[in-house]
């Protein structure tokens, strides 16, 4: 099961749950406030090299012919 992020909007507690793969933010509470004032928040997570490689240059290699 992912770990979402959820802020809390009420008293900026930051929290993490263990939800399923579509959870809602009505059925989230703040573990500190019991607010359902939350808000869920993408992990930051960094991408450092090697995190695929979208642009990969390849250049055809033309030889040269004649004749
Ligand atoms: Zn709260």
């Amino acid at each position: 099961m992912p770990i979402y992020e959820y802020v809390c909007l009420k008293c900026n507690n930051r929290f993490s749950l263990l939800q399923s793969l579509h959870p809602e933010e009505k059925d989230t509470e703040c573990p500190q406030c019991s607010s359902r004032d939350v808000k869920k928040v993408l992990s930051t997570f960094s991408c450092s090299s090697g995190c695929g490689d979208a642009s990969s240059a390849s250049a055809p290699s033309f030889g040269g012919g004649g004749g």
